[in-house]
């Protein structure tokens, strides 16, 4: 780390020198209870919305007015192969291939989808492999494709959870669970960045081990993706799956994104949910019965994409794209660094950070442990005085500053108040 000290000209100079600021006037920020801007520190939940989001959407509201069905092949950006507008966008930022991509449904619809094809458990191989706390969501998916299988996921839901007074996973000790129960794990099913702790998995390492064992390997990348460089492809990753509204800006509730390696692609004999949108283009208006998939992930799509849910995402996507990933993350990790250092300078016997400190073990979030206990009160004081963070069940305050929108100087005011509120 190398930092500065805290004070508001620190913090304007950080911006001054940043040479992603422009960026911020990109998105709506919303206004403060005194009118000025708040303090956003929750695109880990919802992201920004990109002012170019209104200008796309009315330009399809003015297609289908003009056009009908028509547009289906005549709108300006043609509904029919929508979905495929995507395809680089979301290629370079998991880096994949493009047919190993598509954006389509929700995050846990598609990891449902996933499962159905990579999730093959046997008597010897029942299991399912998840961190805890895991996100809800993805904890019932699990659970209940164990039980469709008609297993126990009592016993075939491996769970690693942190030691004992600790508050993250240890690398080491997820190999070792790998090494000692693999050979009767079907399925690894982690996150990329974990929800609660902000930890980041080392995905090429646990893919290449759980793969060595024998079990296929798929990522949350819910709080990954437009957070970290990921290199999909590369690591050799059986399947992924991720919402766009978090780091991604795609609106709440957005339609998703899907990996399928490309090993993969062209596997018919994998079980597989079908639908006519997954169904071989040159052929899909014959209105056969046979099912032909498309080789690659397109294969997985059940129905035509939801134009009103993706063109948010796609003026989004775009601005990934314009800026970079390696960029941002630079950014990134500037701006977590400069938080953690200003919050060591002058917090440092009330708050601990419970995120990893190396860089290669987290993104933008830092999450918060209030030494004295008063998490909650000092969380709905911060919310009172136009911080937006987030509180998250036990005793964590969550803080994402993202590199698209959020300033030095958002920090500098954040740390302020947070003090005000702790200190009262
Ligand atoms: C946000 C999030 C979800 C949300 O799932 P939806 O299907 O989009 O509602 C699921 N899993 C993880 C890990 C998340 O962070």
């Amino acid at each position: 780390m190398n930092t500065t000290t805290f004070s508001l000209d620190n913090a304007r100079a950080l911006d001054q020198a940043d040479p992603l600021s422009q960026w911020r006037d990109e998105f709506h920020i919303p206004p403060a209870p005194d009118g000025g801007d708040s303090l956003y520190f929750t695109g880990n939940s919802l992201g920004l919305q990109p002012r170019r989001v209104a200008r796309y959407l009315q330009e399809e509201l003015d297609d289908w007015a003009r056009l009908g069905v028509q547009g289906h092949t005549e709108a300006r950006r043609p509904w029919m192969p929508y979905h495929e507008n995507f395809t680089e966008l979301n290629a370079a930022l998991v880096g994949a291939k493009p047919h190993e991509v598509v954006q389509m449904n929700s995050l846990t619809v598609n990891l449902h989808l996933m499962m159905v094809s990579f999730y093959r458990p046997t008597a010897e191989r029942p299991a399912i492999l998840i961190e805890k706390p895991a996100f809800p969501s993805d904890r019932h998916a699990a659970a209940s494709q164990i039980r469709f299988h008609g297993f126990d996921p009592d016993r075939d839901l491996i769970e690693i959870t942190p030691r004992e007074g600790e508050a993250h996973i240890r690398p080491d000790d997820l190999m070792n669970l790998i090494k000692a129960e693999g050979h009767r794990i079907a399925l690894v099913l982690l996150p990329g960045v974990q929800y609660y702790s902000g930890q980041v998995f080392d995905m090429a390492t646990i893919t290449e081990a759980a793969q060595a064992k024998g079990a296929k390997v798929g990522f949350d990348l819910a709080h990954a993706a437009g957070n970290i460089p990921l290199h999909l492809h590369d690591w050799g990753v059986d399947f992924a799956a991720w919402c766009s509204y978090k780091y991604l800006n795609g609106g709440p509730g957005a339609i998703a994104g899907c990996f399928v390696h490309e090993r993969h692609a062209r596997n018919e004999s994998l079980p597989r949910f079908a639908g006519w949108w997954g169904h071989d283009k040159s052929s899909r208006f014959k209105m056969g019965p046979e099912f032909h998939p498309i080789p690659g992930a397109e294969g997985w799509q059940l129905s035509n994409p939801p134009i009103l849910s993706m063109t948010p995402v796609l003026a989004s996507l775009e601005i990934f794209h314009e800026v970079g990933m390696n960029a941002l993350r630079e950014k990134s990790l500037k701006l977590s660094d400069t938080l953690w250092a200003w919050l060591e300078e002058r917090l440092p016997e009330r708050v601990d950070v419970i995120t990893p400190r190396e860089d290669k073990q987290r993104g933008c979030q830092l999450s918060l442990r209030l030494k004295q206990g008063n998490g909650r009160e000092v969380f709905e004081e911060l919310e009172r005085n136009g911080v937006i963070c987030d509180w998250r069940e036990p005793d964590v305050i969550r803080v994402a500053p993202v590199p698209l929108y959020n300033r030095f100087e958002d920090l500098y005011h954040f740390v302020e108040r947070l003090e005000a509120a702790i200190k009262g």
